[in-house]
């Protein structure tokens, strides 16, 4: 086929796309987000500290918030409590968790023994394409916390994406799906706990070098120097952040 008609066709096939969509949710506006859409929409909004420690989850005001029927909102709530991200009790229904000091020297120690493994297996079978992803996300999260440390408000979500987005970059040429699954799970519950402990984002100016060195560390394949920063990183936290536990 001549090379003009086939691009040609190819373009109105996705006008044609595009279109279809678009007329398919007009007809359909008011359709509710699955249960899936609200779980991870809620585990992103609680590690981006959008709940305080111990605020009750009423399924009948999230049910407003999703559009969809409260049974589906205390259907996820379930799930995040079997996730140990949120608490439930028979009487006081679902909450968010009080921290223990214990519990989050536990957790961040468990993430950075995770996450130090994931960055080691990285840097060692990493490619040119992890390379070109870390500096990408590592550009991105440089760009949000130096408009933190300007005085930028409502950041909270986009700064948790960009930080997870960073991490999770850094161990994801590690070549263990396992490993990963596991990461994305420590990693939320010791982000969630430093949050609440914190009462807000965990944000510190520190964080900017921090993560330079990292990123350098890791393309320059120093995997020791890597491994040692990084457990700085995630631990420096626990020492310079005012933090208040239960
Ligand atoms: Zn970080």
């Amino acid at each position: 086929m001549d090379f003009r008609i086939s691009v040609f066709l190819r373009e109105i096939l996705k006008i044609t796309k595009f279109w279809m969509s678009a007329l398919m949710n007009v007809h359909n506006p008011t359709r509710p987000a699955s249960s899936l859409d609200i779980y991870w929409d809620l585990r992103k909004r609680m590690i981006a500290a959008d709940f305080g420690a111990g605020d009750k989850l009423k399924p009948d005001e999230l049910r407003d918030r999703y559009g969809c029927a409260a049974s589906t909102i205390r259907e996820v709530l379930f799930r995040l409590s079997c996730d140990r991200l949120v608490n439930f009790q028979d009487q006081r229904g679902f909450r968010m968790p009080e921290v223990s000091r214990q519990m989050l020297h536990e957790l961040t120690d468990l993430r950075a023994l995770v996450e130090r493994e994931g960055a080691r297996l990285s840097i060692e079978h990493g490619d040119l394409e992890w390379e070109a992803d870390l500096t990408a996300a590592h550009h991105k999260l440089t760009h949000v916390e130096t408009s933190i440390s300007k005085g930028a408000q409502d950041y909270n979500q986009v700064l948790a994406a960009s930080e997870w987005q960073f991490h999770r970059t850094l161990i994801s040429a590690c070549g263990s799906e396992t490993l990963k699954d596991h990461y994305r799970d420590v990693h939320d519950r010791q982000r969630l706990s430093l949050v609440l402990a914190a009462g807000g984002t965990a944000y510190r100016d520190g964080n900017i070098a921090e993560h330079k060195a990292i990123l350098d560390a890791a393309l320059a394949r120093d995997a020791k120097l890597c491994d040692e920063l990084l457990d700085a990183h995630l631990h420096r936290g626990l020492e310079t952040l005012k933090l208040n536990f239960a």
